[in-house]
């Protein structure tokens, strides 16, 4: 079922239930999402959307509305304890009791005392979170909406091409001061070019040194060095970070 259309009734419910009914119609919860939607009218109805314990007045409205509804799927959701089981009502003159055992449905007390329910949902009041959990069971798209997940904090490694990147910002302020804008920026594409064609530190390592005896000009020959050193020096203290919080969450190094 794509959509769910909703009747709510209130069978003597504190109100406490219907202000989490309504929660999770706010943009913040957003039932609509999951194609849910409060409707008027019995009638156009796939579920009823019970609140309360089931008191003597409401239990002919309840009972009509729930005729009202077409025959098929005809679901029942029982929405806080009172509703699953008569709550901190169970006692109370107020509840409809004389009939209990003929009812073709005398289960626990609650809703479903007089109606077949699908779903329960516990809680006084429950929680928009719970009621949405509820839904979703209920409409089996519990698998596609929630993906559990361990988070393991220092199993993050920052992937090459945004770790060169990254990089590259801190070495530009250095060389932009070692030689100047426009020197500066074009050795450093160079260097980052070194970077980036290499797999290892021994294999940058051999191909910065061949640039350097390669270079003619001795002040790019000294800028290359310096990038070098402190690039090592940049790779030095991020791979400290990384121990660091290995260290911290008892992961191995
Ligand atoms: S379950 Fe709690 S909040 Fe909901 S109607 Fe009953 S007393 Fe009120």
């Amino acid at each position: 079922m794509k959509s769910l259309w909703v009747f709510h009734v209130n069978t003597g419910a504190c109100n406490g239930c219907d202000i989490e009914i309504l929660d999770v119609l706010i943009p913040y919860y957003d039932i609509e999402r999951l194609g849910v939607k409060l409707v008027p009218t019995p009638r156009h109805a796939h579920a009823l959307l019970v609140t309360g314990p089931l008191t003597r007045q409401a239990y002919h409205a309840a009972k009509m509305a729930y005729e009202a509804m077409p025959p098929k799927p005809r679901i029942v959701i029982a929405v806080g304890t009172c509703a699953c089981s008569g709550g901190i009502f169970h006692d109370s003159y107020a509840l409809r009791r004389e009939y209990r055992e003929s009812l073709e449905y005398p289960l626990k007390g609650g809703t479903s005392e007089f109606l077949p329910v699908h779903l329960y949902i516990p809680g006084c009041p429950p929680r928009p979170e719970e009621i949405l959990y509820g839904i979703a069971l209920l409409k089996n798209i519990v698998e596609k909406k929630v993906r559990g997940e361990l988070f393991r904090e220092g199993t993050f490694v920052l992937p090459r091409e945004s770790f060169n990147a990254w990089v590259e910002v801190l070495l530009r302020a250095r060389i932009r001061k070692e030689l100047g804008y426009f020197d500066g920026y074009s050795l450093l594409r160079r260097f980052m070019e070194l970077v980036e064609s290499s797999e290892s530190k021994e294999e940058l390592e051999k191909l910065v040194e061949k640039t350097i005896n390669d270079e003619g000009d001795s002040r790019l020959r000294y800028g290359l060095e310096k990038l070098y050193s402190y690039y090592l020096e940049v790779v030095r203290t991020y791979e400290g970070i990384l121990a660091a919080k290995r260290a911290l969450v008892g992961l191995p190094k």
